[in-house]
């Protein structure tokens, strides 16, 4: 069964109803994560950055479906990786969200609080312990999820 036709509820706030609407509506992208990307390391001595390219993989035996207009996840899938132990990371846009993999709050905050003692903000994040966040970040906007689906969501905050 072929799902119903639908519209990022995203398309609406910046008047692009009319523009570039493709035909058949927005579709959930189920292979954000499967491609190629370039990755920067720390190379000796601090400062410099090593530019690679790498296969894209989403650190999980799963990976969620995305939106193809907007880029935020399905809210299924976001809450089933809350389930699972993902964190979600509020922004400043109460509309929008980061979810990031089990331990990547801790690391931040052990990182943030180096600088904090005035440790050098690169040391700091090279030395903190490595979580595999995905590239991009699954990214949460409220817009596609139910009235439901947001109390569940703000259940698994944990700020
Ligand atoms: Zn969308």
């Amino acid at each position: 069964m072929a799902d119903e036709e639908w519209y990022c509820p995203r398309r609406a706030p910046y008047g692009m109803d009319q523009w570039r609407k493709p035909e058949g509506g927005d579709q959930w992208s189920e292979n954000r994560w499967t491609g190629l990307r370039v990755t920067y390391s720390r190379s000796e001595g601090g400062v410099t950055l090593e530019q690679r390219v790498e296969p894209q993989r989403f650190p999980a035996s799963w990976q969620p479906r995305v939106c193809s207009f907007c880029g935020g996840a399905h809210p299924e899938d976001v809450l089933r990786l809350i389930a699972e132990g993902w964190e979600v990371e509020p922004s400043l846009k109460g509309y929008k969200g980061y979810l990031h993999p089990p331990g990547y709050t801790q690391s931040m905050q052990g990182a943030m609080r180096k600088m904090g003692r005035g440790m050098d903000p690169i040391r700091a994040l090279a030395e903190r312990p490595s979580v595999s966040d995905p590239t991009p970040p699954v990214k949460i906007y409220a817009q596609h999820f139910s009235p439901a689906q947001l109390e569940e969501l703000n259940r698994g905050r944990c700020d």
